[in-house]
């Protein structure tokens, strides 16, 4: 955080002699503790978020440790841990925004945290409906949240009669860091046609899931295994490419390809859950697991491995 640019970081470099923060009309110095803590709009910012939520708000480093740290259920810890960035970079939006000469009150500053914290909250929890917009409402939300659980059986179902599926799967073992993916592609009557694994390098979990499925694809395609279904427990990528969600920029070229190799042709895209999508899932892990394995490629059910088999 030293590093930001801010007023006392410029004066030390003596680029010049003493910047007055531009956010307030206080003529305080803009020093990191003013700017981010103490200035108006800043304080305002940190104690309304921080009051709905039940979190003490003292100084920085201080809050932070809090929300990170805050006793909240399982839904809001993704939340209370993004806040504090959240807050930081808006506060700091404006400072630039005021600084050449635009504005932003504290209510539009408010609106875009909440805006984006309720992005998030759709991010994370897809399945979920009515996600309230609003903060206070949104920690309510969240507190109350109780599952419906319902028992279901899910198993691998075979695709219809004539038509192909290709199950497809991606882990990496942080983001970004060592990644795999696989595809299996099996025919109506579930017998097994092709089974490929990757070691993908260094990569997000979402950018393996698109390379899986994009590999798998390609092979439909090149080998005329068409229609084919294909298969993912990637809820998030199944709703990108049937066009729910904008694409995120880390894998738009991978999202191309796909959508160039569906152009035309007889492709679903669907969603399973993992117990569905068990197949793919175990030879995926099998490369993770090993990581350094080169790609393997099994033509033959005798191929594979036993366990990979009982799925
Ligand atoms: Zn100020």
């Amino acid at each position: 955080m030293k590093s930001i640019p801010i007023g006392e970081v410029l004066a030390r470099f003596e680029t010049e002699e003493e910047i007055v923060c531009c956010c307030c009309d206080q003529m305080a110095s803009e020093s990191f503790e003013h700017h981010f803590v103490s200035c108006p709009a800043a304080n305002q910012m940190w104690s309304s978020f921080a009051r709905a939520a039940g979190v003490e708000f003292l100084q920085i480093k201080d809050t932070a440790y809090k929300w990170w740290n805050a006793t909240c259920s399982a839904k809001l810890r993704p939340l209370f841990n993004a806040i504090t960035g959240l807050l930081l970079w808006q506060i700091w939006k404006r400072r630039n925004r005021t600084r050449h000469g635009d504005k932003m009150n504290v209510q539009e500053m408010m609106i875009e945290v909440n805006r984006n914290l309720h992005r998030l909250a759709i991010f994370r929890y897809p399945w979920l409906r009515n996600i309230p917009e609003d903060w206070p409402n949104l920690v309510h939300f969240c507190e109350g949240y109780k599952p419906i659980l319902v028992p279901k059986v899910i198993h691998w179902k075979p695709p219809m009669e004539g038509t192909y599926k290709c199950n497809s799967d991606g882990a990496s073992k942080g983001n970004p860091r060592q990644s795999a993916g696989g595809f299996c592609i099996r025919d109506w009557k579930g017998e097994f046609i092709f089974v490929a694994t990757y070691d993908l390098g260094i990569r997000t979990g979402l950018e393996a899931e698109t390379s899986a499925m994009e590999k798998g694809l390609n092979y439909c395609v090149t080998h005329n295994l068409l229609p084919v279904c294909l298969e993912t427990d990637s809820l998030v990528l199944t709703k990108i490419l049937n066009g729910v969600w904008e694409v995120p920029w880390s894998i738009k070229i991978q999202i191309q390809k796909i959508e160039f190799l569906r152009n035309n042709r007889e492709v679903a895209v669907l969603h399973t859950l993992r117990e569905g999508n068990k197949v793919a899932d175990y030879f995926t892990n099998f490369i993770l697991s090993f990581a350094g394995t080169e790609n393997k490629t099994f033509q033959s059910i005798q191929d594979v491995p036993k366990e990979g088999k009982s799925y």
